[in-house]
């Protein structure tokens, strides 16, 4: 919903809502797939919006793309070939190849309308498109898993909108074992999990369509994210084997040379300390 001055997006799942004050709509196109929308804010730079739900904006979208890359890398031994499922607006890319020791990152959205409006107004999130190790396409992310190679993956991000429309099937067994397939043995799979306040069923049924795929290990790692519903978002690493996944290379996060504006190694520590109702939910000790 958009009035003259503040586009808001209501949650009716939460009974919530957010809205940014904003000064004008700079744009939009319906794609084969969504409709996207792009405003210009008043406080937070620029907000992209995909079929109404806000996907990111200029101010405040590092807290999602900073745990959704550096979170898995860190926690994985040595991650070479990365696969982000989604992703169209370059973020979670960008995150990535930040990482010198990345070989490959291949970045595979269905719709390249998106990337093409945020190559216009998130430049910033864009700017290692051309890293040489980078391939940004443009198809399916079922179809992508479903023809990977098996074995050829160290970690598979993906980073899709919520599980309605194009993205629905990417939160089931089916995509599931196919992901399972395509990893190395020590290979992870992180996947945007939703609000664990609004969404706890879903994350558990998350967990257990990965289970029945046959991954092993799972963790969930809060963190805050203003322009999703209710503010506090999550991502969930799953491993093919039983690793700890509360281990991760801190040190190694902790003498990182890269600028972040969120992630460290005390905040990934903190994500891991698990929130009791999580804990319940998810049956952890
Ligand atoms: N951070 C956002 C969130 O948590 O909602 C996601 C950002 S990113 C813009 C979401 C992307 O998922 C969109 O660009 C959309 O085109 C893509 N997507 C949805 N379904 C997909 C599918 N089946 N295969 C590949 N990309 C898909």
């Amino acid at each position: 919903m958009a009035d003259s001055t503040w586009f808001y997006e209501n949650f009716e799942h939460t009974g919530s809502a957010i809205g940014f004050r904003t000064v004008r709509k700079l744009d939009e196109v319906q794609s084969p797939f969504q409709k996207i929308e792009i405003f210009e804010t008043t406080d937070f730079g620029n907000l992209m919006v995909i079929d109404g739900a806000m996907m990111v904006s200029t101010r405040e979208n590092f807290f999602y793309h900073e745990m959704m890359s550096h979170a898995p890398i860190y926690t994985h031994p040595a991650p070479k070939n990365i696969v982000i499922i989604g992703g169209g607006d370059c973020g979670t890319l960008r995150e990535c190849l930040k990482h010198a020791d990345v070989e490959t990152v291949v970045q595979c959205d269905i719709d390249e309308q998106v990337t093409r409006m945020a190559e216009k107004y998130f430049p910033e999130l864009c700017e290692s498109n051309a890293d040489p190790r980078a391939t940004v396409m443009f198809d399916d992310g079922i179809a992508y898993m479903q023809n990977a190679a098996p074995g050829s993956i160290d970690i598979i991000i993906v980073d899709s909108t919520d599980p309605v429309g194009p993205a629905e099937g990417l939160f089931n067994r089916a995509f599931y074992e196919n992901c399972f397939r395509a990893l190395r043995a020590d290979g992870l799979l992180v996947q945007q999990s939703e609000s664990p306040l609004a969404l706890m069923d879903l994350i558990r049924d998350m967990i257990g369509a990965m289970s029945d795929a046959g991954f092993r290990g799972f963790r969930t790692l809060p963190f805050p994210q203003p322009c999703y519903p209710t503010g506090w978002w999550s991502c969930t690493i799953a491993a093919k084997d039983g690793r700890d996944l509360a281990a991760f290379r801190s040190a190694d996060a902790a003498a990182k040379t890269f600028r972040t504006e969120y992630y460290n190694a005390g905040v990934h520590h903190g994500a891991l300390a698990q929130p009791e109702f999580i804990k319940r939910a998810l049956k952890q000790s």
